[in-house]
């Protein structure tokens, strides 16, 4: 009889490790707490337009592909994508704004508008931030850490070296482009992953080079087509998937989990896959702190979260123009400020904003002629802020991201058309989906929160139990996530065999 795995949640990492899992023999069940799957990777959808929560910008698409073709289908037929270019558009200020294109001669033909230096020095970023990918991704994002020698070794210790990741991103690109525009477009993108790119450690200004090198994509249909994709496969491979079924406890017995309760009731499984927020899901269903080895409620509260976002899905009433793309970004005048108000714990008074509007592309995620509108403010996670959103402060908010949204030419009077709007903040992802402190891309990646030093997919104090997604090992991003679902199936099955 097959051996059974229960995995607490359906997020991106729960039902890439539930496929991995299932696919391998095992006999797997997810328990999600929400009506459908995706966790963060959530569609909303109301008077006919479709919104993606979360995760929008598709980068290192042979990643998403894999875990359709490990289990032999065609992603073809799973996640249809299609490749951008240019991949985003950025407004610096009201006046100038320019096209990010991933195509050789047009990329060049921009740089060289700025300076030879700069094009000449964004070409030696490219190729030494390439080698040092290779590095971390051989050596640390593919790597699991089991045990204090797995990272305490010459070998691993010359690579951390190799890594050269103690200078910050800002201070980093600084050393191969001078002009600021540049400097902003090859900075900015740490916050994807929720950290400073004046604190966050240097080796995250890999992202624009991979945004770069690999191309941004777009999955027809907008991200949650991963999600219910991924669902669909499982389902298809025999698992099944519990919804509005919320995990109230991982159930451990003698240093080994054995269970998850559900209801009051015990379900018993031989391993538990807890894709749940790390720090959450310590706290809140590891009944007892001695089962939690170092991860105490003490230690909890003392670690760095990334930060978190305020969110406005507009739904219009018509196209907007010409001058918008798929992706978009809009500056604060002072990005600098920005970003301090943004990790110090204050709202930013000018914002850098987001907009993602799928429907230039695709025009199945709106009712004909219409548009959706995805607005992201980067702002502080809650344990910084100090305290949750109230309505008066989202309604004064709010007027301060539309502010920003009408610096785009072609929208200044967006209020005009809005004809759907529903707003997010910190509040929700930590009511929605168990996100600690409501930090979007959950535990920070500091240089003491990475590698070996972030929670492990293996669990270090108890048997058959395994973690995967943002907050563990080896960090947040589709991308990553989906990595951290096979690190996690890959230790579950080596410990099995071991047996
Ligand atoms: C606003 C935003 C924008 C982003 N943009 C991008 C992007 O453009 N590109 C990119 O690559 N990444 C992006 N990310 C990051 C990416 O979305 C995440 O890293 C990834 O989706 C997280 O997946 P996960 O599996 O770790 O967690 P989650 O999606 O949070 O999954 C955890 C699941 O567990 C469930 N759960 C929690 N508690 C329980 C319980 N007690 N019982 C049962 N179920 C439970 C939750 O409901 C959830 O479904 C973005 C994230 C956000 C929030």
């Amino acid at each position: 009889m097959s051996k059974t795995v229960i995995v607490v949640g359906a997020g991106t990492a729960g039902l890439a490790s539930a496929i991995r899992l299932q696919n391998n023999g095992y006999d797997v069940e997810i328990y999600e707490k929400n009506p459908k799957v995706g966790g963060r990777m959530y569609q909303v959808e109301e008077k006919g337009f479709k919104f993606d929560v979360g995760p929008t910008i598709v980068m290192m698409p042979n990643i998403y592909k894999e875990v359709f073709e490990q289990a032999g289908r065609n992603s073809e037929d799973y996640i249809p994508m299609q490749k951008l270019n240019p991949i985003y558009s950025i407004q610096y200020t009201k006046d100038e704004s320019v096209d990010v294109s991933t195509d050789l001669a047009d990329l060049t033909e921009f740089l060289e508008g700025i300076s030879e230096e700069d094009t000449l020095g964004y070409y030696r970023y490219l190729t030494q931030t390439y080698k040092r990918y290779l590095v971390a991704k051989d050596h640390f994002i593919e790597k699991p850490f089991r045990k204090p020698s797995d990272f305490y070794n010459p070998k691993t210790l010359l690579n951390a070296y190799r890594l050269k990741t103690f200078n910050n991103a800002y201070n980093e690109i600084s050393k191969f482009v001078k002009d600021d525009r540049l400097m902003k477009m090859l900075s900015f993108q740490t916050l994807y992953i929720g950290i400073s790119p004046h604190n966050g450690p240097s080796i995250y200004t890999i992202i624009p080079m991979i945004e770069t090198i690999y191309g941004v994509w777009y999955i027809n249909g907008g991200m949650y087509t991963m999600a219910t994709s991924m669902a669909k496969l499982f389902e298809e491979l025999g698992g099944k998937i519990y919804l509005n079924s919320s995990v109230e406890e991982v159930v451990i017995k003698d240093k080994k989990a054995n269970g998850v309760v559900v209801n009051g009731e015990v379900i018993e499984a031989d391993y538990v896959v807890v894709n749940a927020d790390f720090p959450y899901a310590m706290k809140n269903l590891i009944k007892n702190e001695k089962d939690r080895g170092k991860y105490t409620n003490k230690k909890i509260d003392k670690m760095d979260y990334s930060c978190s976002v305020f969110l406005m899905y507009l739904g219009l009433n018509k196209k907007v123009s010409d001058d918008t793309r798929l992706h978009n970004i809009v500056f604060a005048d002072d990005f600098e400020q920005n970003i301090s108000d943004i990790f110090d714990g204050n709202d930013p008074k000018d914002p850098s904003i987001y907009m993602y509007i799928p429907t230039k592309i695709d025009d199945s995620l709106a009712p004909k002629g219409k548009e959706v509108l995805y607005v992201l403010a980067p702002v502080p996670e809650l344990k910084t802020r100090g305290h949750k959103w109230t309505q008066d402060e989202i309604n004064e908010y709010k007027k301060i991201v539309y502010d920003k949204i009408k610096m785009k030419k072609g929208l200044g009077n967006i209020e005009d058309f809005v004809e759907f709007e529903k707003i997010f903040t910190p509040n929700n992802f930590e009511s929605e989906f168990n996100a600690m402190h409501g930090a979007t891309f959950g535990l920070a990646p500091t240089l003491l929160q990475s590698n070996y030093f972030r929670p492990q997919n293996k669990f270090r104090y108890a048997e058959n139990l395994y973690f995967t997604g943002s907050s563990v090992h080896p960090g947040a991003g589709v991308p990553i996530a989906l990595t951290s679902a096979k690190l996690a199936a890959d230790e579950l099955m080596k410990d099995d065999k071991n047996f």
